[in-house]
């Protein structure tokens, strides 16, 4: 009998192909609707592997279920989805796919740096509901980009991409990580700069942290309240990070002038979420590494995971 994989969402048949000639793939017919709860539970019962997305909740009910489970291959750099404690106690091996995203998903924070900073959507909304009524002085005037101040805050692979984004628009570079970067200081003098110093300091605020223990609720009432009122905060990691209710606050008071979101607390982002309410939001359905190529990229990875796994070798990009 073939290994089973099982696959939570509907794929681009050019990933799938060559797992069909070694492996029994079983795979959600849809690409936009999670596998409800009782499928992926029955499902993962009979796999040898699970190819899961960051929408998954891979909690330890997944784990107790998947009795023949050796591999969570999770499409994704991030991989808070995943219950790791319950994957080790299971000693099933998780995976995720960095690197290949980096430059696509800068590429994106970039775009919703500018966006934000000089009103696109909004500005493009007025032409499309007839509201272009005429050339007006001050509307939808922004912020200036080029020669400004950008912090990012999780100097990695892909804040080292923004950043190298920003010098070319001639920005100041400051960061913040747990551990200093000498090496990026020197070659393209990126500063280093303890979190409130950088928040204080900067025009653009640029979130690149995973979504850990110690990141949930980073910034925070008080954080907001170090920025300044001319400053624009952009979120491409995780939504948890940002507390979304102090947000909020901070920008219907104007203690910052506006924010750039990729990502949300809980996503789909429910209707109701107040910060759809204000006009100096602008908001993204979580695609910061979608390009196609990309996207391809991230499937050949999970691929490739799998097949070293189940064929006996070791799968690059294990998590722990
Ligand atoms: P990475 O290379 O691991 O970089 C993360 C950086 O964050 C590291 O430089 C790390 O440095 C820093 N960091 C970690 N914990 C920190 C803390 N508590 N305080 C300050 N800095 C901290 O990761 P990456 O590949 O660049 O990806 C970053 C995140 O982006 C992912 O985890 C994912 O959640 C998100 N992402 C989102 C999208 C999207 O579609 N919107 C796409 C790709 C990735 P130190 O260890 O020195 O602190």
């Amino acid at each position: 009998m073939k290994p089973r994989i099982y696959i939570t969402r509907k794929l681009d048949e050019r990933a799938v192909a060559p797992l069909l000639e070694k492996f029994d793939v079983r795979m959600w017919d849809s690409e936009s609707v999670s596998v409800p709860r009782d499928i992926l539970i029955k499902e993962v019962a009979e796999a040898d592997a699970l190819w899961t997305v960051l929408a998954d909740s891979v909690n330890r009910e997944v784990f107790e279920a998947g009795t023949k489970l050796k591999i969570v291959a999770n499409m994704a750099v991030g991989y808070n989805n995943v219950d790791l404690e319950a994957a080790m106690e299971y000693g099933v091996i998780v995976t995720n796919t960095p690197g290949v995203l980096n430059e696509t998903t800068a590429d994106l924070a970039f775009a919703l740096l500018l966006a934000t900073a000089r009103q696109l959507i909004s500005a493009e909304d007025a032409i499309r509901s007839g509201n272009w009524t005429s050339w007006a002085p001050m509307r939808f005037t922004g912020m200036d980009v080029g020669g400004a101040t950008i912090g990012i805050i999780g100097m990695g692979r892909i804040g080292e991409a923004v950043a190298r984004r920003a010098k070319g628009f001639d920005m100041r570079v400051l960061y913040h990580n747990r551990n200093r970067k000498t090496e990026a200081e020197v070659e393209h003098g990126f500063e280093f700069m303890e979190l409130e110093a950088l928040l204080k300091e900067a025009d653009f605020v640029v979130i690149l942290t995973p979504y850990t223990p110690e990141t949930v609720g980073m910034i925070g009432a008080r954080e907001l309240k170090l920025m300044k009122n001319t400053a624009v905060l952009i979120n491409v990691a995780r939504g948890g990070i940002v507390d979304e209710s102090a947000l909020y606050d901070a920008l219907k008071d104007g203690e910052i002038w506006a924010a750039g979101l990729d990502v949300f607390e809980t996503e789909p982002v429910p209707l109701d979420n107040l910060l759809l309410t204000l006009p100096n939001v602008t908001v993204l359905p979580h695609i910061g590494s979608a390009s196609i190529k990309t996207r391809l990229a991230m499937m050949n990875l999970n691929a490739q995971a799998i097949t070293d796994l189940l064929e006996g070798r070791d799968p690059e990009n294990q998590v722990f």
